[in-house]
């Protein structure tokens, strides 16, 4: 949290205003969100009114005030009070002397992600931080939402407690937990289902292929997974809430929801489908990870700024890690669908050359500015947390693994993260995290994390995984000189999307997003791109034409030598009966 763009007002003498937000949506075609706020019992002469600018588990600052329009404020009365801005994201209004203030606005919400808010015809979806004001200095009073549905076949969908007696009426004992809990408005259809004693449902909007029958059954078998490791589920009910679209992906992790958006048709194609029970498997992860067990920075967050930690490698990389592991302990695939899925995470992390230049821990620190503002040059200067973190927990994970027979794992670390600091919701620090590790691992690992967390030392993935009979094998390319530019079909132009630094093609001036045209006059595309270079060799000169910002341009391009072009893990032969123990212990029998 920082200070410094926090505006104070003197205390009330008296806590007792009563929140009513009301959320209407009269005419879902326009996208419009009609929210009131009702606040009673005010006794202060000034009322502030902020709107949060990001919301947690999406670190970017997304100003989420930029969509309200037709601000109000009046007093009980309807007569008008006066009100202006103090900030892009603050109102500040003149109560005088009354007690009750309703503040009138619209909410635009036409952008279908997981962290933003949509309204059409056929739905609403919000989240509270995109959504609603705080009150500075009442963030923990208890909120009253309603919800207003434009039509009478349209239900309500949330884990908000319900207000007996009362219509579409909830309560969210604080502004965090508003933040925390999405509402689903529309024909969703919900399916409950119940898991150790537990209330879970599927709430599905849209159309498409999934099963809602089969996806219960293997939901089932994640949660029962997850909740064997950390010793029982820290909740009263669950709701998945999924959006089906053409093309959307993602998915935000709350407390006891999540939201994640699919293609429609991606469910019965057996590769896509397990994906999404990855994606499934790594928003449940979050409810123990990053929801409560979580970094000091994240133990109360500050709406208003950027909220930095170096520790994202372990709420986002960690999870990942588990993500493609849970699904093979819970049944749903086999060891062999594991190694290729660990294979293709290795074989992007080892293709990107950002991982030399970006450490780990400060590729979490930096999200804000880098990971979710990614641009043609990326992948040259940076690392993803998942991805790194990721494969820092596999390798931390076969070092306490193979110390100790498989007799103690990352799970230890897990549990005892969630002892430590997740049941009670204390933040741990980036030390506290390290030390737990340390101590599951009873080993040093001070020089483990300089190395792979703080600089950019290349993973040893060999020394980690040999005494678990498996091993990094190179794919070569060996006919294919190298260029150094990865090429895409875009409106019947052939793009060049990816330039990597210091690459044949960037140092002979070659630029994402020109236009590739020709190799040595002659027409070439990026299906054709591979086989007429292969007509090269390393050292031989050819001749790139490009369109570079709509200038004809035809640059000398020096090719060398073919370079590794994937990677995969592969079991030894052999294995000895140490390692086929180890190897059993870890990922089960074939
Ligand atoms: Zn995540």
């Amino acid at each position: 949290m920082t200070e410094a763009t926090a505006i104070r007002q003197p205390q009330p003498a008296n806590k007792s205003a009563t929140l009513l937000y009301q959320v209407a949506m009269s005419q879902p075609a326009s996208h419009l969100f009609e929210i009131t706020l009702q606040v009673d019992c005010w006794q202060s002469k000034v009322l502030d009114l902020k709107m949060p600018v990001w919301t947690p588990g999406s670190y970017l600052v997304r100003e989420y005030a930029r969509h309200i329009q037709d601000f109000v404020a009046e007093d009980s009365k309807g007569e008008i009070l006066t009100s202006h801005k103090v900030s892009k994201n603050h109102w500040q209004v003149v109560a005088e002397n009354n007690s009750t203030v309703l503040i009138k606005y619209r909410i635009y919400a036409n952008e279908l992600t997981v962290r933003t808010n949509h309204l059409d015809s056929t739905h609403g979806y919000f989240n509270g931080a995109a959504l609603f004001f705080f009150i500075p200095d009442f963030e923990q009073e208890q909120i009253k939402v309603k919800v207003i549905p434009p039509q009478a076949d349209w239900q309500v969908t949330t884990t908000l407690t319900a207000v007996a007696g009362e219509d579409n009426t909830y309560i969210a004992q604080d502004f965090d937990t508003l933040v925390d809990t999405p509402i689903e408005v529309g024909t969703q259809q919900v399916h409950n289902f119940e898991v150790l004693g537990k209330p879970h449902s599927w709430a599905i909007w849209s159309q498409g292929n999934v099963k809602p029958k089969k996806l219960i059954k293997d939901t089932a078998k994640i949660i029962e997974t997850e909740a064997e490791m950390f010793g029982g589920l820290p909740y009263e009910q669950y709701i998945f809430l999924l959006h089906l679209s053409g093309s959307g992906y993602g998915g935000l992790e709350h407390k006891d929801s999540c939201t994640l958006n699919y293609p429609r048709f991606g469910f019965r194609d057996r590769e896509k489908y397990e994906r999404f029970l990855q994606l499934v498997a790594h928003e449940f992860f979050h409810l123990w990870n990053v929801k409560r067990i979580r970094p000091k920075a994240l133990e109360k967050f500050d709406y208003e700024t950027e909220n930095y930690t170096t520790s994202l490698w372990f709420c986002e990389g960690t999870t990942s890690y588990y993500d493609i592991l849970i699904p093979l302990r819970a049944g749903i695939y086999k060891r062999k669908t594991y190694l290729k899925n660990l294979s293709k995470d290795i074989n992007k992390y080892l293709t990107t050359p950002g991982r030399n230049v970006q450490p780990l821990g400060e590729s979490s620190y930096d999200a804000w500015i880098k990971l979710y503002r990614r641009d043609a040059y990326s992948d040259n200067n940076q690392i993803s947390y998942y991805l790194k973190g990721q494969l820092v927990s596999l390798l931390l994970d076969l070092l306490i693994r193979a110390k100790y027979n498989n007799k103690r794992s990352l799970d230890d670390v897990m549990r005892l993260m969630w002892q430590r600091f997740g049941q009670d919701e204390i933040g741990f620090s980036e030390v506290q995290l390290r030390d737990t590790i340390a101590e599951v691992a009873e080993e040093n690992l001070d020089d483990f994390f300089t190395r792979y967390i703080e600089t950019t030392e290349e993973l040893p993935f060999n020394d980690y995984l040999d005494a678990f009979g498996l091993y990094l094998k190179t794919v070569d390319n060996t006919d294919v000189p190298y260029i150094g530019i990865k090429v895409q079909s875009e409106n019947n132009k052939e793009v060049i999307g990816f330039v990597e630094a210091q690459s044949p093609a960037a140092l002979a001036g070659i630029d994402a997003k020109d236009e590739l045209l020709a190799i040595n006059g002659i027409r070439v595309d990026s299906t054709s791109l591979n086989e007429r270079l292969k007509n090269y060799q390393a050292n031989d000169t050819i001749q790139v034409t490009v369109f570079h910002q709509d200038e004809l341009k035809t640059l000398p391009v020096t090719l060398t030598k073919p370079q590794p072009n994937g990677y995969k893990v592969a079991i030894q032969e052999d294995l000895s009966d140490q390692q086929q123990q180890n190897l059993t212990g870890w990922l089960g029998g074939n």
